[in-house]
């Protein structure tokens, strides 16, 4: 066996050393790889650039790895809101459904595999782990070079490239290259915000650590270590403590709110530590706990999250109004839907609430504009440090939403290359929308805005179904849902008279049942407080009654309207087992009552039981519903927004398919498709425990036909995007897709076909 060095090294004496330095070149530098960074990497070496990623942990996903371990959320917000079909696109939703997939458990370090997976299967990156970013050059305003370290090969890295990004959540690249930045609140005045905290309730957020335990059936004692808290009455929620709590679910362990979050990291991680084992020791010392006798800690974390620390100054900062008014922007590139979350900078010492919400209705954009820096000429902002102020951070930040953002630095990165232009040029009009296109292509959701990609070949075929899904009627063969809350039915009515529609209802006692026919006050709006109209049936006990609604009323054009049936505790409706992309019901949860002081909007939320619970109500309409249409294949909108986008074959079509035909041969490479994997669907990345792994109207075998010769199959599919290519391109006046198997036991959709 050879081996290239020597049995031994002696190296003499010499006056110092330096560690080994390598110089690498690359379109874009990214620092730091939470979600943000790794999806803003992921994305630009798609589209074609070379970037390395710098990140100083062993594993990537930030907050999202193993070493953190909170569950990556965004707009879905675990159903706790309006935001409709919102989970957001792109990479993340791919890095989702694959995490689903393979990780129902939510196992964290199943997590990083996914991350580490997906960005070591692209050749365009480089990937430099436990390397950290500690220096920066600079030519005039923009950024140089970057100079990073990894402890783990004693490797220092010289880094070179036109563009760089920050994504490392403290923003070192921004800071080092004196980019201009604010750490704490704005006042109210700034910009008007009024939901602005005061100093009492503090300006930062903290970090958090928490742990995990494990029964393992035999009695386990504890001896707290000496720096736990001795006294957890300091905290003013130890009442409350419960052994069922672990992980992410331990969110409220946080602390550090009014030190510098950069710099006193270090101490705040002691006093967390200092909490988690003083909470552990009352659970398992107290006596209260008999439960505890069992447990042991698993794992306790060893750095904190970090919620906030910088936020750097880019072309615009977002702000309240634009959340709340759900202002449009031109340069949208992306959006967020987490409630508006403050936090007491006391943190688990506060005697107020471990959180502060302010909703919307529903999505909100986010310029292009917050991710670049204002004064360093090659800077984009990703993650956290993103700019927006204080109160539009408490909702920027969460993971999903970041790495979406991430994503759009990622393709504008690429489109600066392509184009020999800065970061701030792309806020021109034409190559805006360039970019807006780029990321519609590749899944990307941005609200409002629909993919009309004039290189699609599928735009300019006919097409035909051997069949479509209509709503006439839906067998009543679910459960019977109870009216303890109001309860509407979701359902997509074309412009004109809204059809005769009918529902079955067990009746208990002699009542008198409201129904009110209502919407939002747009077309893709999900707060359904405009009651289009209402009538009231007055009920005499028994079983599966048939009611017909006579809601007569018209609509202006094609929407969602919710089929609302009040409470009333005499009353049961049936249900479907039927699942049909685009359709849903959803009960009256909660109400954020107006408080114009703060600028709380009122907002009922109507949300749905999350999958696979849930059920659609066994409705009847006259005329059927037609908005399964294969029309919907070449709409532009890869998900239901005011009409569900879909196409969908009749129950029971032994045969789906849908045909492409053109009036001469066409030269097709690639063909994209779009499948429903319910956008609205939270996929929580760790702890929760979900009970499906694939979505039950997703396709799973299809294939692609010209006339009878199969030019494709697929089979095993769980994913939103698939794509099939063609080398040499096929040469065709049509093609057919046959739909072969879904996950469930209804019709799979096909959300959006495209050939290039
Ligand atoms: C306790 C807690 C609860 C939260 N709850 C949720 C939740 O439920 N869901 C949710 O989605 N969000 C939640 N958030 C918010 C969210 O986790 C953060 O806002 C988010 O991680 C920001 O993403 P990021 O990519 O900017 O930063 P991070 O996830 O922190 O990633 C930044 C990465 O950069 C690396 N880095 C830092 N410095 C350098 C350097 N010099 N060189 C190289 N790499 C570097 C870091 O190690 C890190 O891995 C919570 C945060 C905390 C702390």
């Amino acid at each position: 066996m050879s081996s290239e060095r020597p049995l031994l090294v002696i190296e003499p004496a010499t006056e110092q050393r330096d560690f080994r330095t390598e110089q690498l070149d690359a379109d874009l530098v990214i620092v730091g790889g939470g979600l943000a960074g790794t999806c803003a990497a992921i994305t630009a070496a798609r589209a074609g650039i070379r970037v390395v990623l710098v990140q100083d942990r062993p594993v990537l996903g930030g907050n999202a790895s193993s070493e953190v371990r909170l569950w990556a959320l965004g707009a879905t917000a675990q159903l706790s809101n309006n935001n409709r079909w919102s989970r957001e696109g792109g990479v993340i939703d791919e890095i989702l459904v694959e995490n689903l997939f393979r990780n129902p458990e939510g196992n964290a370090v199943v997590v990083d595999t996914v991350l580490l997976e997906k960005v070591v299967s692209e050749p365009n990156i480089t990937l430099l782990l436990n390397t950290a970013a500690v220096g920066v050059t600079k030519d005039g305003a923009d950024i140089a070079s970057v100079t990073a370290f990894c402890s783990q090969n004693s490797t220092r890295y010289e880094l070179t490239a036109p563009l760089f990004c920050d994504a490392s959540g403290d923003g070192v690249l921004g800071f080092l290259a004196g980019a201009a930045y604010r750490m704490g609140a704005e006042s109210r005045e700034e910009f008007g915000e009024l939901f602005a905290p005061e100093e009492e309730f503090g300006a930062l957020l903290g970090h958090s650590i928490y742990f995990y335990t494990k029964d393992v059936g035999v009695p386990v004692a504890f001896t707290p270590p000496g720096y736990a808290l001795d006294d957890v009455t300091a905290i003013p929620r130890w009442r409350s403590f419960s052994t069922a709590e672990q992980g992410c679910r331990l969110w409220w362990i946080e602390y550090g709110g009014r030190l510098d979050t950069v710099h006193d990291t270090e101490a705040i991680k002691w006093e967390l530590w200092k909490v988690v084992y003083g909470v552990w020791n009352h659970l398992k010392n107290s006596g209260r706990f008999p439960e505890a006798e069992t447990l042991t800690l698993e794992w306790v974390g060893l750095i904190p999250g970090k919620r906030e620390s910088r936020r750097f100054e880019g072309l615009y900062m977002l702000r309240q109004q634009d959340l709340v008014e759900q202002r449009p922007h031109d340069d949208a590139v992306g959006s967020g839907g987490w409630s508006i979350d403050l936090h007491p900078a006391d943190g688990v010492f506060s005697e107020y609430a471990g959180s502060h919400h302010l909703h919307a209705r529903g999505v909100y954009q986010v310029p292009y504009r917050c991710l670049v820096s204002r004064d360093v000429g090659n800077l984009f902002l990703a993650g956290r440090i993103i700019s927006v102020t204080h109160v539009a951070f408490a909702s920027t930040r969460v993971m999903v939403t970041s790495a979406h953002l991430g994503q759009a630095v990622g393709m504008a990165a690429a489109a600066c290359v392509r184009d020999g232009v800065a970061p701030a040029q792309l806020t021109e009009p034409d190559r805006m929308r360039a970019l807006q296109l780029d990321l519609l292509r590749t899944g990307q959701h941005i609200p409002g805005h629909r993919l009309d990609d004039p290189d699609d070949l599928a735009r300019r075929a006919r097409l035909s179904a051997s069949s479509s899904f209509a709503l006439s009627s839906l067998p009543g063969d679910g459960p019977a849902a109870p009216l303890d809350t109001s309860l509407a039915q979701l359902l997509p009515v074309p412009a004109g008279p809204v059809p005769q529609l009918g529902l079955t209802v067990d009746v208990a006692a002699p009542t008198t049942l409201r129904v009110e026919l209502r919407t939002g006050n747009r077309p893709d709006d999900y707060t359904p407080d405009v009651v289009l109209a209402s009538r009231e049936f007055p009920l005499t006990p028994g079983p599966g009654q048939r009611l017909k609604l006579d809601l007569d009323t018209d609509v202006d054009e094609p929407r969602y309207v919710f089929l609302t049936l009040l409470r009333n505790e005499h009353v049961a409706v049936h249900t479907t087992l039927t699942r049909v992309t685009g359709l849903m019901s959803v009960r009256h949860r909660s109400t954020q009552e107006a408080d114009p002081a703060v600028g709380r909007p009122r907002v009922e939320f109507w949300t749905p039981e999350r999958r696979p619970g849930g059920h659609n109500l066994a409705v009847t309409a006259d005329p059927p519903l037609r908005a399964w249409e294969v029309d919907s294949l070449v709409d532009g909108h890869a998900r239901p927004t005011s009409h569900p986008n879909a196409w969908l074959a009749a129950v029971g079509d032994p045969a789906p398919s849908a045909t492409l035909r053109w009036d001469s041969p066409q030269t097709i490479a690639r063909v994209e498709l779009t499948f429903d994997t319910d956008p609205d669907h939270p996929m929580e990345t760790v702890l929760w425990g979900h009970l499906e792994r694939t979505t039950p109207s997703c396709v799973r075998d299809y294939r692609l036909r010209v006339g009878d010769t199969v030019v494709a199959e697929r089979s095993g599919n769980h994913q939103t995007r698939d794509t099939v290519t063609f080398d040499p391109p096929l040469v065709t006046d049509h093609l057919a897709v046959d739909v072969l198997a879904g996950h469930g036991s209804g019709p799979a959709a096909v959300v959006q076909l495209r050939c290039h």
